[in-house]
């Protein structure tokens, strides 16, 4: 008789959908090199099997400030503290200017949810920035940062994110999404919206044209259900969008949550359960999501929580792409993630080193001209994991 696990893998390998109940049967049972070999396999059917691509991109965090106390944050600042700061638009400038020299093409622009920042602060920043470098992609502000100006304005979601993409906004990132459970949300961000309204401000981003990604953390003490969940709601909304007018998330995205300095970290390591997750837990929910996000042509490495090593391997787990520079990241390093920049060299370095030939990419996941490098000689993409 064959093995349920097998079966279950069998049917993600030939391209069959997968229902949350079997998702939660891999997730428990499923053997660690056969869930990487499985999600490889279908990485290699839906993403070109020689290339792995990355992005030339620098985050700016234009404010620190936020009235929204997520448990698990280490960036934020109240509006009085000594080291709270908003960035000019200059000040902005100057480090587009930077990435613009090393042929960097998106600028991602995230801050805290600051009570007094309104929106002609926003539109001037981005026009202010697209008339400089109009070249340069400006994703800026997650689902949260909208819905925060939203209610100071008292303006809806749409309005607000029509008049942000009137005055240059391209696409909205991911970030903001953690779990998509109320429960979850409840104990680390009670004051962040809702995961339904994560999901339709997204819904609305991409009905206006917006470039969209996905993102998940892990390791807040989740339950296996609730993380399934989180990848149901996202695959669904996905089916939604590229059913209704073609544009979906470009890609899903997950890393572990990064405990130190938070007050969640804290009070978990004082209780003697430590959160958050290590390299083969990560490995295993990258394999897993590629399985059943079978809608999401692109899955993403992630470098600055889990190193280059650990992400080397995720391009044998299912992903195809290795993230990006993230030049100046602030939010993940405040809360104790080691791995800092990394640059162009590297990046490809490591592309090789898993044996596929590195390509820039645009945010779009469209491949910027001169940058492909022939893959190293050796096995071939479909080989055992390096
Ligand atoms: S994660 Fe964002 S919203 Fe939450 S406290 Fe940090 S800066 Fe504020």
């Amino acid at each position: 008789m064959t093995d349920p696990v097998d079966e279950i893998l069998d049917r993600a390998r030939a391209g069959e959908r997968l229902s949350p109940a079997e998702a939660l049967a891999l997730h428990g049972s499923a053997p660690f090199e056969r869930l990487g070999a499985a999600a490889h396999e279908l990485r290699l059917r839906r993403a070109d099997p020689a290339t792995v691509t990355y992005l030339v991109d620098r985050n700016v965090n234009y404010t620190n400030v936020c009235v929204t106390h997520c448990l698990f944050c280490a960036f934020w600042r109240p509006p009085d503290h000594a080291e709270a700061y908003v960035l000019a638009p200059d000040q902005i400038a100057a480090k587009v200017a930077e990435l613009a020299a090393i042929g960097g093409t998106r600028v991602l622009l995230q801050g805290g949810h600051h009570p007094d920042l309104r929106l002609p602060f926003y539109r001037t920043m981005l026009s202010f920035l697209k008339a400089r470098f109009p070249s340069i992609t400006l994703d800026a502000f997650s689902p949260s940062e909208v819905d925060h100006l939203a209610r100071l304005e008292g303006a809806s979601i749409e309005e607000i994110l029509s008049d942000l993409k009137s005055a240059g906004l391209d696409g909205l990132p991911g970030g903001g999404a953690e779990i998509l459970d109320d429960e979850v949300r409840g104990r680390i961000a009670r004051k962040k919206q809702t995961a339904g309204a994560w999901l339709s401000t997204m819904e609305t981003a991409q009905r206006l044209g917006l470039t969209t990604s996905a993102t998940m953390v892990i390791g807040f003490g989740e339950t296996p259900e609730q993380r399934i969940r989180h990848l149901a709601r996202l695959r669904d909304l996905q089916d939604r969008s590229l059913a209704a007018h073609g544009n979906g998330f470009t890609a899903f995205i997950s890393w572990t949550f990064q405990p130190e300095n938070t007050p969640l970290g804290a009070g978990a390591a004082k209780r003697g359960e430590p959160l958050g997750a290590g390299p083969d837990e990560y490995l295993r929910h990258a394999a897993l999501s590629r399985l059943f996000l079978d809608n999401f042509a692109h899955h993403q490495a992630s470098w600055p929580t889990q190193g280059r090593e650990v992400a080397r391997r995720a391009l044998r787990f299912g992903c195809d792409d290795f993230g990006s520079t993230m030049m100046e990241e602030n939010v993940v390093s405040s809360a104790g993630a080691v791995h800092h920049a990394m640059d162009v060299e590297s990046i490809r370095a490591e592309i090789r080193l898993a044996g596929f030939a590195p390509a820039q990419r645009t945010s779009r996941y469209h491949l910027v001209p001169g940058t492909f490098l022939a893959p190293p000689p050796g096995p071939a993409a479909a080989g055992s994991p390096r």
